[in-house]
């Protein structure tokens, strides 16, 4: 278990470097992302969430049966459930649908939930667990929480995708979620 990093804190705005090879270091952070994410009860986990800036991010979304998810490999549809967790190593997203309105959260925002607009549909090219490359297109919440995680390897929030009144409503706990961080990383180095 790794500890997950809340907002506010440096490595979360920092973009991550491609991972070249799968080294023994590598697997181990992996291993070690999905067993915190599933600990959260999260549905994605990036590097930089664990305080590695790395383009490297984990995904289940198996636990959450209200918001469907689909999948396609080579045009066919696929079982989602065979490809979680799902690892992606630099992965690169190409829209294939429109934006839609969709509630998100992130365990790097506790308790902060908002609306978030993003495409419905992508197509994602990244390496797997192993270094393989892979190429698959996939919708619904699946296709939610990879864009959300791929953000998280550039150093982009769910929040700077938020639209300006709502993320002005949050302002007030934004603010005071910062203000926390800012003590809990004086105790961590204590
Ligand atoms: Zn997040």
């Amino acid at each position: 278990m790794r500890r997950v990093v809340k907002f506010g804190t440096p490595v979360l705005r920092q973009k991550g470097p491609p991972v070249g090879t799968v080294t023994p270091a590598i697997r181990q952070l992996i291993a070690d992302m999905i067993e915190t994410m599933y600990a959260h009860k999260g549905v994605g986990l990036a590097a930089q969430q664990v305080g590695v800036a790395l383009q490297l991010t984990v995904i289940d979304v198996r636990g959450v049966t209200d918001r469907p998810s689909s999948i396609e490999i080579e045009g066919r549809a696929a079982d989602v459930d065979e490809f979680m967790p799902l690892v992606l190593l630099n992965p690169q997203i190409t829209p294939l649908a429109p934006p839609v309105c969709g509630p998100e959260g992130c365990l790097s925002f506790p308790e902060i939930y908002a609306d978030v607009n993003r495409p419905e549909k992508i197509e994602v090219t990244a390496l797997n667990e192993e270094g393989v490359p892979i190429r698959f297109r996939c919708g619904g919440l699946l296709a939610r929480a990879i864009q959300h995680e791929a953000d998280h390897l550039n150093g982009i929030l769910f929040i700077d995708r938020m639209s300006r009144e709502i993320k002005e409503d949050l302002r007030p706990d934004l603010d005071a979620l910062r203000e926390e961080t800012k003590l809990d990383e004086r105790e961590v180095r204590c």
